[in-house]
């Protein structure tokens, strides 16, 4: 199975890299997309997509990074600057934090898309509490070319999923889809698994985010991609099929979108 976005550039899980790595090809994670997110991670993220064979990597600016707008000239550079640098993301909008404008983060989004459609590679999105601007980001940008991409760790809600479907972009599952139902998270949770239940299976994507957002029986540890398994398990159990279809259906959909991680 492919872990189609981690971060294990990340401080939180660098210093031991070696041993996450093996981990998790132990436990049947045969790639994984780690993703760099501003910056100061772009060294990092070059280190370790030349220490690993089955690594790949996207780069972009996070909605919660940006201090000020950064030029289509400078991202594409970004983006070229390592060839196993095959998507771009993640970028998108998150309004649950304050500590960027607005008016930056929907500049730098619509770049990225830019960016994407000019050099053919798919876009990663986060979006939080932003939905209908990150809804009318994406069409506009469809609409001046062919824009292909993934709501990464989807949780929002069915207009929006229904909005992605129309767009043919994936949806990717993260640990959340594990988490259990209770009192407080049940309408919310039982929207959300249904959502993944009735999205189109050949649209279906999982990561694990980590180092944040371990699944149960994990949950509150820190995250690494060895844990997959459990994400992926639950995915084959909305969707009614083994966890074996499940895996080929899923990997195959990482090919399909990112088509340049089968180099
Ligand atoms: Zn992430």
């Amino acid at each position: 199975m492919i872990d189609s976005h981690c971060h294990i550039g990340f401080d939180e899980l660098k210093d031991d890299i070696d041993v996450i790595v093996a981990r998790a090809m132990e436990n049947g994670v045969e790639k994984m997309l780690t993703v760099g997110c501003g910056e100061k991670n772009l060294s990092d993220l070059c280190y370790v997509l030349d220490r690993f064979d089955n690594v790949y990597g996207s780069f972009g600016i996070h909605p919660n990074e940006a201090e000020e707008v950064i030029s289509a000239e400078k991202l594409s550079q970004f983006i070229q600057s390592h060839p196993k640098i095959i998507a771009i993301g993640e970028t998108g909008l998150d309004y649950y934090y304050n500590d960027t404008p607005k008016e930056i983060q929907i500049q730098n989004f619509m770049t990225h898309i830019e960016v994407a459609i000019k050099l053919g590679l798919p876009l990663i999105v986060h979006t939080r509490d932003a939905e209908k601007d990150t809804i009318e980001c994406l069409r506009a940008g469809a609409r001046n070319g062919n824009l292909k991409g993934v709501l990464h760790c989807f949780t929002g809600s069915k207009k929006l999923a229904k909005a992605a479907q129309e767009l043919g972009f994936y949806l990717s599952a993260s640990g959340i889809i594990t988490f259990k139902i209770n009192a407080k998270n049940e309408k919310y949770q039982t929207d959300l698994l249904d959502t993944f239940a009735t999205y189109p299976t050949e649209r279906l994507l999982v990561e694990t985010d980590s180092p944040y957002l371990a699944p149960v029986p994990k949950r509150g540890k820190k995250n690494e991609p060895a844990y997959l398994p459990y994400t992926l398990t639950k995915l084959a159990e909305l969707k009614s099929i083994s966890v074996d279809d499940m895996e080929k259906i899923t990997t195959g959909n990482f090919y399909n979108l990112f088509f340049k991680g089968k180099i």
